[in-house]
């Protein structure tokens, strides 16, 4: 679905609510997170970390996600998350993918600014260009605790001036948001985020919502987050059912069994996120595929 994911975007956060973004390893997840999407009839994303994108596969992988999302009755994207490399990028989407993160935000602002619109010139209008500004502490693939020291908070001025230079399509903010685990209770600078959102017409988006309680979920939906990143929560649950279920499956080394399960199995987790993501609310007379499969 090349189409407009912009409106998309644009819908969910005009009817309060946040696209989810799932960071995708292999296909048996990203089927599982499609499969969600069509049982709710909500778009969603689907990321590759850079460092999937570089592996040996990470081309076919993307070429696969690809083709789920033609063929998805859900509205699906496809996106190279948090890309430093501009070669990458231009593979990634030349392999399918719909939107990229241009991520300078370990560089300076202007660094930063340069690489996005470098970026942006490389790419037809058609590709969704996120950038990052601010830092956002902690690993995007590896779940370790983190307490944001490493972080810096996105200004709400240069949030402003930033996404007008730039013309971005998304912007991810740092509002005390981090990968992975958070240590502690996670505190989320809401004041700061309605100011950013006050400042920018810009859709903005939070990353690593994993751990963060769901009022405060809402809360910054509420002010304007239209884009949410999770990925921790798929890969707990990934590895939850190989815990379980592999040892019957086992005894007769029944793979396609096992990623039956492991699909159904982030089906329901990705069901979960979308509905806390005000995902599932939809008016009761639309039309389309009723969530009559949750379980
Ligand atoms: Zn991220």
């Amino acid at each position: 679905m090349h189409h407009g994911f912009r409106e998309h975007i644009r819908a969910c956060r005009a009817r309060g609510a946040a696209v989810p973004a799932f960071t995708a390893y292999d296909l048996a997840t990203a089927t599982g997170v499609v499969t969600a999407a069509e049982r709710a009839g909500v778009p969603v994303i689907l990321l590759v970390s850079p460092s999937t994108a570089a592996t040996r596969y990470g081309h076919g992988l993307v070429r696969s996600l690809r083709a789920l999302a033609d063929a998805s009755s859900a509205p699906v994207a496809v996106q190279l998350d948090h890309a430093t490399d501009l070669a990458l990028i231009r593979d990634t989407v030349e392999a399918g993918a719909h939107a990229v993160l241009a991520d300078g935000s370990r560089e300076g602002y202007q660094a930063n600014l340069d690489f996005v619109r470098a970026v942006r010139r490389q790419l037809d209008d058609d590709v969704i260009v996120e950038a990052e500004l601010g830092r956002i502490d902690g690993n995007e693939d590896v779940a370790r605790s983190t307490d944001g020291h490493g972080a810096a908070l996105t200004d709400p001025d240069e949030a402003a001036r930033f996404a007008d230079a730039t013309g971005v399509d998304l912007l991810a903010v740092s509002v005390g948001n981090v990968h992975g685990f958070y240590r502690g209770v996670p505190v989320l600078d809401l004041e700061r985020l309605a100011k950013i959102a006050a400042a920018t017409d810009v859709p903005l988006v939070l990353h690593g919502a994993s751990g963060l309680p769901s009022d405060v979920v809402t809360a910054a939906i509420d002010i304007g987050v239209c884009k949410i990143n999770v990925n921790t929560e798929l890969r707990r649950t990934v590895f939850a059912h190989l815990e379980e279920a592999t040892p019957a499956h086992a005894v007769g080394l029944d793979l396609d069994s096992l990623l039956a399960g492991w699909t159904e199995a982030t089906a329901v987790t990705a069901a979960e996120t979308i509905a806390s993501f005000r995902g599932d609310h939809r008016p009761a007379t639309h039309s389309g595929a009723a969530p009559t499969h949750r379980s």
